[in-house]
C-alpha cells in the first residue's frame, strides 16, 4: 500500500557547465581588419581602398607620397621614393592638410627613433595609434584599451 517512492530526485538537472564557456581568448589582432585611418588635425579620412595614403619626407629631404596597407599587421607598402631598410623618415604627414603627424615626444620603444601618430577607427570607434617611421621598424602602440576594442569590434567576420 505504500507505494512511496522514495526516490524523490528533485529536479537535479540544474546545474548545467554554463560555467565552462572558455575565457575570451586574446589571440593577437587577425590580418585583415580593416581600419580607417583619420588625420588628427583636419580629420580628413586618409583611406584610398585599401590604402591608407601619407605625405613623406625621407631623410634626403624627397617628398612624396607612400601607401600603406589599411590593415593592421599588415606592412605592405607603396611608395615611388627610394626608403631604404633602416632609415628614418624625416616627416611624415597627412595627405590632405599637409600637417605633419610626428610626435614631438614619444621615441619607438624598438629602434629609439621618430613615431607618428594618427587616428584609426574600427566599427565606429577612433582611437589613437602611434607608429614608427623608420623603414623596417613594424612597431606600432596602442593603448589596452584601444587595442581590446579594436579586437573586439573587429573581430566579426565581414
Ligand atoms: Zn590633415
Ligand atoms: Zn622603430
Amino acid at each position: 500500500m505504500a507505494n512511496r517512492d522514495a526516490s524523490g530526485s528533485p529536479t537535479g538537472w540544474d546545474s548545467q557547465m554554463w560555467g565552462q564557456v572558455p575565457p575570451i581568448q586574446r589571440d593577437r589582432i587577425k590580418r585583415g581588419n580593416y581600419l580607417d585611418c583619420y588625420c588628427p588635425h583636419c580629420k580628413a579620412r586618409l583611406n584610398d581602398g585599401d590604402m591608407a595614403v601619407f605625405e613623406v619626407e625621407t631623410a634626403q629631404g624627397e617628398v612624396g607620397i607612400v601607401r600603406v596597407a589599411a590593415y593592421l599587421n599588415s606592412y605592405h607598402r607603396e611608395t615611388e621614393l627610394s626608403l631604404q631598410e633602416g632609415s628614418e623618415l624625416r616627416d611624415a604627414r597627412c595627405s590632405s592638410c599637409h600637417a605633419s603627424l610626428i610626435l614631438p615626444d614619444p621615441k619607438c620603444p624598438e629602434c629609439g627613433g621618430k613615431v607618428g601618430g594618427f587616428k584609426v577607427s574600427a566599427g565606429g570607434t577612433k582611437v589613437d595609434i602611434t607608429v614608427c617611421v623608420r623603414s623596417g621598424c613594424r612597431w606600432y602602440g596602442l593603448d589596452a584599451d584601444s587595442e581590446e576594442r579594436l579586437l573586439l569590434e573587429g573581430s566579426d567576420e565581414w
